[in-house]
């Protein structure tokens, strides 16, 4: 880089970029940010607009666009952040939560499960949110507080959703009637 005196440092981008030419950078491509327009310094920093490959535009600095620090509008940090999750999440799969997860949905949608006659086929179902995201269905209900809890509806005639789920620990309350059921899931919970 070219080293100006003070007096030019502290000039804003467009007096220098006519001094000194640096439009240059405009159309480089660096990650997927393209540069299309010098952006108001900050400070004597330059700033550089770009559009990036996803739609999205940003402001980056020059140092950062030089240094390969600033290779996206934001959009790969959050893809970088969901794939970190991802394989994080990965662990849970082993976990009571996830099967139990993957239970009440087999339960209501997949007509070809034992017991499905007793949920889906009554009309139970799953809340979207909690359908589509384990991560979602674990902060709403929580760990699992112990081998001996089970989860439950509240109210049977409503689906599986926040406020109406939980952990109900399964041999202190269930009726009589009902523990044989139970005992039927726990062996299937142990067995997936
Ligand atoms: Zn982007």
């Amino acid at each position: 880089m070219i080293n100006f005196p003070q007096s030019v440092q502290r000039l804003t981008i467009p007096d220098r970029a006519q001094i000194d030419g640096s439009s240059h950078m405009i159309g480089e491509k660096l990650g997927r940010l393209t540069v299309v327009g010098a952006a108001p310094s900050a400070g004597s920093k330059r700033r550089w607009h770009c559009s990036c490959d996803c739609g999205g535009e940003t402001i980056a600095f020059q140092w950062s666009l030089r240094a390969g620090r600033s290779r996206s509008c934001g959009c790969l940090k959050a893809e970088e952040l969901n794939k970190r999750q991802d394989h994080e999440l990965h662990g849970m799969h082993a976990s009571p939560e996830y099967r139990a997860w993957k239970l009440m949905k087999t339960r209501c949608y997949n007509p070809r499960f034992p017991e499905y006659p007793t949920y889906g086929g009554r009309g139970a179902t799953v809340c979207e949110e909690w359908k589509t995201s384990f991560t979602a269905f674990l902060r709403d209900v929580g760990p699992r507080p112990s081998q001996q809890h089970r989860l439950v509806r509240i109210d049977d005639q409503q689906s599986f959703c926040p406020g109406n789920a939980h952990w109900l620990k399964t041999r202190s309350r269930v009726p009589k009637h009902r523990r044989h059921e139970v005992r039927r899931d726990l062996s299937i919970l142990d067995e997936e």
